[in-house]
């Protein structure tokens, strides 16, 4: 009962006038399942979406290990040492399960988190991919209306979230490490297709040169690739996060890609193309977790599942025949 019980309106305004506290709070009801707090939620992202919009989305990714963390403390000190105000969020659906590779982790970034200039919120935890994704995209809206003009979205390189990062950033970075190898780094052609940006992070040390053969090899492989419809030849650097050395060169890269696409209008096309695809993605969601959620199709599906298990029904008997019962549900609700 401490939590001062906020309106609407206190919400907008909090979040205009950059209480991060208030933002914290709107977030917290952006990712709780409660069904009074999303509608609550979905009204504050509602007044907050004329204010959003004016910031440069940079999505991060990379495997675990090749230094993301130390990456993103070292290229947000220089975005905030050059005037801008940085949020960084992240997605990372296997948080609820390994509790373990938490990622926006406050105390992985001890200086960052503590810069005024920064706000640093770690992956919602709960729910599917789409789900976290969802949240993570509405998030940023009210971090862009609190007045952040720069988002680091950051996820692990493992899985699906890579391709959900993309479709909510303007520009994709993919921080590599060299001599790992390719199957080890565990980067499939399709999230190298995606960036925009090939990062060697580590060109430290005995490594500089490791790196800088990586990057050229690098570079090769992207000669290969077809010609992005951005007009934007991906570029590949080096750096090190822990020397901070090559971390200006990244910004001035993602400067240049915004002048670039922003001339040829590659910039606005993408995010219309991005809303479209939220649009159609939140309908998917909702669909399926209110047929999942529900108690008639929680009660039947153990059986329906068996049937199709032991061969007594086909697949799609099954299915159709649970989606006429929810659809008949709602019909005689109405
Ligand atoms: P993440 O899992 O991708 O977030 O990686 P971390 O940022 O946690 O870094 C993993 C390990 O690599 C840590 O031990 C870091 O200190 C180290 N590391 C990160 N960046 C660099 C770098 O630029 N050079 C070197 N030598 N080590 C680094």
């Amino acid at each position: 009962n401490k939590r001062k019980k906020y309106s609407i309106d206190d919400y907008v305004k909090g979040i205009l006038d950059g209480d991060r506290g208030i933002l914290s709070q709107a977030i917290t009801l952006i990712e709780s399942s409660k069904y009074e707090h999303q509608k609550i939620a979905q009204e504050i992202i509602e007044k907050c979406l004329p204010y959003s919009g004016k910031s440069v989305r940079i999505g991060v990714t990379g495997v675990p290990g090749a230094g993301k963390s130390t990456f993103i403390e070292a290229f947000g000190k220089h975005v905030t040492g050059q005037g801008h105000k940085l949020a960084v969020l992240a997605i990372d659906p296997s948080s609820e399960r390994s509790k373990g590779s938490i990622l926006g982790d406050k105390t992985r970034m001890e200086e960052l988190s503590v810069d005024q200039n920064a706000y640093i919120r770690p992956s919602p935890s709960a729910g599917s991919l789409g789900g976290v994704a969802r949240k993570t995209r509405e998030s940023l809206i009210l971090c862009e209306a609190a007045g952040f003009d720069t988002i680091l979205i950051e996820t692990v390189g493992v899985g699906q979230s890579e391709t959900a990062v993309h479709s909510m950033v303007d520009f994709f970075l993919l921080i590599k490490i060299a001599g790992a190898g390719d199957e080890l780094q565990g980067i499939k052609r399709g999230i190298m297709e995606m960036a925009d940006l090939i990062s060697i992070n580590k060109a430290d040390g005995n490594n500089v040169h490791k790196a800088q053969l990586a990057r050229v090899q690098f570079e090769n492989a992207l000669h290969l690739f077809p010609q992005s419809p951005s007009g934007w030849s991906p570029k590949v650097l080096t750096c090190s996060a822990i020397e901070k050395t090559g971390i200006d060169n990244i910004w001035d890269t993602i400067m240049d890609y915004c002048s670039h696409t922003q001339q040829n209008g590659y910039f606005e096309q993408r995010r219309s193309e991005q809303a479209k695809y939220w649009m159609y993605e939140t309908i998917n969601e909702q669909l399926k977790d209110g047929f999942y959620q529900k108690q008639l199709i929680k009660d039947q599906i153990p059986d329906f599942e068996n049937k199709v298990l032991n061969d007594e029904m086909s697949s799609f008997v099954a299915a159709f025949k649970l989606l006429d019962a929810y659809f008949q549900d709602i019909k005689n609700k109405e």
